[in-house]
């Protein structure tokens, strides 16, 4: 055993309102030690348990260092909350990048998106010398932001520069919630965490249990690591729609990836292509296909998103308003089985913000959340939505899900009136079955604007079926969830991509070598963590390719 290992404590618990005081304290009580035999400690996790209405507490997860630890830890043996700490410290899976990116012949990899995904996976392989070159089809952050505000407050879509396509990818215009249920046995999500800190994010999220950024620090975020990736050799190409993806078939129909071509026709020649293109590259998905590359349809789900008041939310979780500032405003997670056998639940719960227009197409309306840091905006908005899957909902091979998303999108489009407002309607009108003609006390925040009319008519009929029940059981569980005057705005439908492409334990698509689909559009991935921890994965996948070495898996 290390003689010096950190102890990793969890489940400590404190009243809010503490001080570090009363923290230290409880550290020694639990490991029942001296005082002076804690010589320090660091909070690696620090959440809130609001479960009993009225009374929250703050939960720990602590790492310490303390005299004689391997005592302290054989008298803990039984105890499965005193454990030795991990190391979650990120090592490069090469050291001789630099080296390898001067030989001769030596072809720079190419990312495809500078969504999280591929720019955690350009930072990496800028860190290991390896000189990316990232092609993004639309615009620097700075710049992608006006075009996204002409959209919410002009009516007037980019196609091509909007809250789906961009620097920065999808996740810009967000709340900037960082956590992920994915399995994460090398702790590749505390480097994006580490990388976010760097990049301008408040340290405080590498510890607390369910950190958020809001959409105003990304932005600068996003600039800061193309600055870092620009300064160890990355070099970026914004504008730059990647059309086809070029690939050689051998005499004995092995394919090879060659290059990229971009939309004004210029070749991109590479051997390794990361392909982190986001779940709304629709185009480019069909182009993939027609080219041969391996794709499946995968499930995703269909809704709507639901505003209520936040003090609403609040007095449900908290039995009052927020509490206390370190709890901050209440959020929650919902799930109810609906009985014609739909699963139905809350996606992207933004406390505090508002909803968004999210298309990337013309003609159709999308709806999706975000919130400022503050999160101090009237509304609490999150998705309800319905899980949906292939054959049974969408027939038809790898594409359908997308004709599927189309369809209800457009339907929205004309139910909202055009000029993309959002078609809406008050709960009490959605459960009572009749169509809304004008609302209640709750504003909506979608911009440019609501029409209220009958949400029936943008949903499936099983959808509806779904919601209407699981409606009233969420009021079960948080009072006030079903209240007349809540506003649902109609369609949420990018929750996730409605394909997947298929890649090996290389890394590598399974029938076009050195294509690493990669990230949320290739459906590895759901939200900017885990977008993130697998830009980590296909950067080192394909490191240790250009290096000679296999990969581990
Ligand atoms: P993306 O972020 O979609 O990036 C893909 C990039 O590829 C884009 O920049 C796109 O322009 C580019 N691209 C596409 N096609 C091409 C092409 N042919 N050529 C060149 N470039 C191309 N997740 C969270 O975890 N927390 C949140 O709070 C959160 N809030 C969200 C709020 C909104 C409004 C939206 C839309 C999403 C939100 N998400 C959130 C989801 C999150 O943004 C995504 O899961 C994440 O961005 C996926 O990362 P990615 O890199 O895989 O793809």
């Amino acid at each position: 055993m290390d003689p010096f290992p950190m102890i990793r404590l969890t489940e400590l618990r404190l009243p809010l309102g503490h001080d570090r005081a009363a923290l230290e304290q409880a550290i020694v009580e639990r490991l029942d030690i001296a005082p002076d035999a804690l010589e320090g400690f660091e909070i690696f996790r620090r959440g809130h348990d609001a479960r009993r209405r009225g009374r929250v507490v703050m939960v720990y997860t602590i790492d310490c260092r303390v005299r004689d630890a391997d005592v302290v830890l054989a008298a803990h043996a039984q105890d499965r909350n005193v454990v030795v700490a991990p190391d979650t410290r990120y090592r490069m899976c090469i050291y001789d990048g630099a080296r390898l990116a001067t030989r001769p012949g030596y072809s720079r990899p190419v990312v495809v998106g500078a969504g999280p995904c591929g720019l955690m996976a350009a930072l990496v392989l800028a860190q290991m010398g390896l000189r990316p070159i990232i092609v993004e089809r639309g615009k620097v952050v700075r710049e992608r932001t006006v075009d996204t505000f002409a959209l919410w407050r002009k009516s007037v879509l980019n196609p091509e520069s909007n809250v789906q396509f961009g620097e920065g990818g999808a996740g810009t215009f967000s709340d900037g919630k960082l956590y992920s249920q994915v399995s994460d046995p090398r702790h590749y999500g505390r480097k994006v965490l580490e990388e976010f800190v760097r990049a301008g994010a408040p340290e405080e999220i590498l510890y607390i249990s369910h950190p958020h950024v809001g959409t105003f620090r990304l932005v600068s975020m996003v600039e800061h690591i193309r600055a870092q990736i620009e300064a160890l050799g990355g070099e970026y190409r914004f504008d730059a729609h990647v059309d086809e993806l070029l690939i050689d078939v051998a005499a004995d129909g092995a394919r090879h990836v060659t290059g990229v071509r971009l939309g004004d026709g210029q070749v991109i020649a590479a051997t390794h292509v990361i392909l982190a293109i986001g779940h709304s590259a629709r185009d480019t998905f069909a182009r993939l296909h027609a080219s041969g590359v391996e794709m499946v349809a995968k499930p995703f789900s269909i809704g709507v998103r639901i505003e209520h008041p936040q003090s609403v939310i609040d007095v449900a979780r908290y039995g009052t308003r927020t509490p206390d500032p370190v709890v901050g405003a209440a959020d929650y997670r919902l799930v109810h089985h609906a009985s014609n056998g739909r699963a139905v639940y809350s996606f992207c719960m933004c406390p505090g913000g508002t909803v968004v227009a999210a298309t990337s197409e013309e003609g159709q309306v999308v709806t999706n959340g975000m919130s400022q840091y503050s999160r101090a905006e009237r509304n609490a908005n999150a998705g309800i939505v319905v899980g949906v899957t292939p054959d049974v909902d969408y027939p038809g091979g790898p594409l359908a899900g997308i004709a599927f998303q189309r369809h209800w999108e457009r339907q929205a489009f004309l139910a909202g009136g055009g000029r993309y407002f959002a078609p809406a309607q008050t709960v009490g009108d959605f459960l009572a079955g009749r169509p809304s003609t004008s609302l209640g006390d709750v504003v909506p925040s979608y911009r440019p604007g609501v029409t209220p009319t009958d949400l029936a008519a943008c949903l499936p009929d099983f959808v509806v079926a779904a919601l209407r029940e699981a409606l009233p059981a969420f009021e079960r569980k948080l009072e006030g969830f079903a209240m007349a005057d809540a506003v649902m705005t109609g369609v949420e439908t990018r929750t996730s991509s409605p394909l997947r492409i298929l890649r090996g334990v290389d890394g590598q698509s399974v029938n076009t070598g050195g294509l690493y689909p990669a990230g949320e559009g290739a459906g590895y991935a759901g939200g900017i963590l885990s977008a993130g921890i697998d830009g980590i994965r296909m950067a080192e996948a394909v490191a240790l390719s250009l290096a000679g070495r296999p990969v581990d898996g």
